[in-house]
């Protein structure tokens, strides 16, 4: 588990899952849904801890785990065994390159049709069980129809519509929640040592993902974060209202080229624009609720030039870019018109 095991914001599926411990009815199969990064692999190891520790009262195993600061491990053999990966009744199955195969559900019912070696409850982790292929899918509905004994199945996926229904049917489903911007920027603070400001930027942009947010300051990406950040601005001559019509048109497209050059950032760089523009409407109005509080000079100065009317439409300029670019519409294309539009500006 990573060094952020902590469970945070997820107050509901908590709750449940601590029931389930209290009244000893736990369930033969629960379904994790929610966004990337916000907790559910952790809760699902968490749960399985609580299933089978040696020290604790199962239910009491959540207690206290929604504060980030407080070292509540426990270092029972079952806790240990389990945390390091090397418990035999813990069985995580993850994609094997793109999909979960059918090999790998078929070997899982072969060790299912075993009892467990030494767990009071044996669990297994499904994880991105969206990537199971449709034949892999059907061969877990069996193991789902004829539930193992001393065994809890725990799948994880971002929405249950990823799911063959006959599945979802079958698993008690917990939903788990974007984590709060408030929360993502406590932990950069408190645990990576960022600045106030930094740290609400991230958060912004992580859009309720711890994973994303940590991604996005590992000592490589950090400086480039805030660095891609005055580029995308600095480019767009977005600090210069009024500059931006006059740059040749060869500059939009080699900055159109720019960004379609790094696939796995584009979206954050879009959205990086986006909150900009946003700030650029909210200053009118309430200036101390801004995220980029660093930029705020230029985001003053191009408050008075841009009317909110235009500042809408490049916000929605860029958003029609990103929707496309989702669908798979061509890159360059999409970027170039999105480009353009960003550039234009209505003649009084
Ligand atoms: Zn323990």
């Amino acid at each position: 588990m990573s060094k952020f095991a902590v469970i945070i914001d997820q107050k509901k599926p908590i709750q449940l899952l601590t029931a389930f411990l209290q009244h000893g009815t736990i369930p033969n199969a629960l379904l994790f849904t929610g966004m990337e990064g916000v907790g559910k692999r952790t809760t699902a190891m968490m749960f399985a801890m609580a299933c089978n520790c040696l020290s604790k009262e199962p239910w009491s195993f959540f207690q206290g785990k929604n504060q980030a600061t407080k070292d509540r491990t426990c270092y029972c053999k079952a806790c240990v065994k389990i945390r390091s990966g090397n418990h035999p009744d813990i069985i995580q199955v993850k994609p094997s390159g793109a999909y979960i195969k059918i090999a790998q559900i078929r070997s899982l019912r072969d060790i299912l049709a075993m009892k467990p070696y030494e767990a009071r409850m044996r669990v297994v982790i499904i994880s991105d069980a969206r990537a199971m292929n449709p034949s892999a899918g059907n061969a877990l509905l069996k193991v789902l129809e004829e539930p193992p004994g001393r065994t809890i199945l725990i799948l994880t996926t971002i929405q249950s519509s990823d799911l063959l229904p006959t599945i979802v049917s079958r698993c008690q489903h917990i939903r788990f929640n974007p984590i709060s911007c408030k929360s993502l920027e406590d932990i950069l603070v408190d645990k990576e040592g960022l600045d106030y400001d930094d740290a609400k930027i991230i958060a912004t942009l992580a859009k309720g993902s711890l994973s994303k947010a940590l991604s996005m300051v590992k000592p490589d990406n950090r400086v480039s974060w805030i660095n891609r950040r005055s580029w995308l601005i600095k480019t767009l001559s977005l600090d210069m209202p009024g500059q931006l019509s006059r740059q040749p048109v060869v500059s939009f497209l080699a900055f159109a080229a720019e960004l379609s050059k790094n696939k796995e950032t584009l979206q954050d760089s879009l959205d990086v624009i986006k909150s900009w523009l946003r700030d650029v409407i909210v200053y009118k109005h309430c200036p101390e609720k801004i995220i980029n509080k660093d930029l705020i000079d230029n985001i003053q100065h191009a408050s008075q030039k841009l009317a909110t009317r235009e500042l809408i439409a490049k916000i929605e300029a860029i958003r029609t870019a990103q929707k496309g670019i989702k669908a798979g519409a061509n890159l360059r294309l999409t970027l170039e018109a999105m480009v353009m539009q960003l550039a234009y500006e209505p003649q009084n």
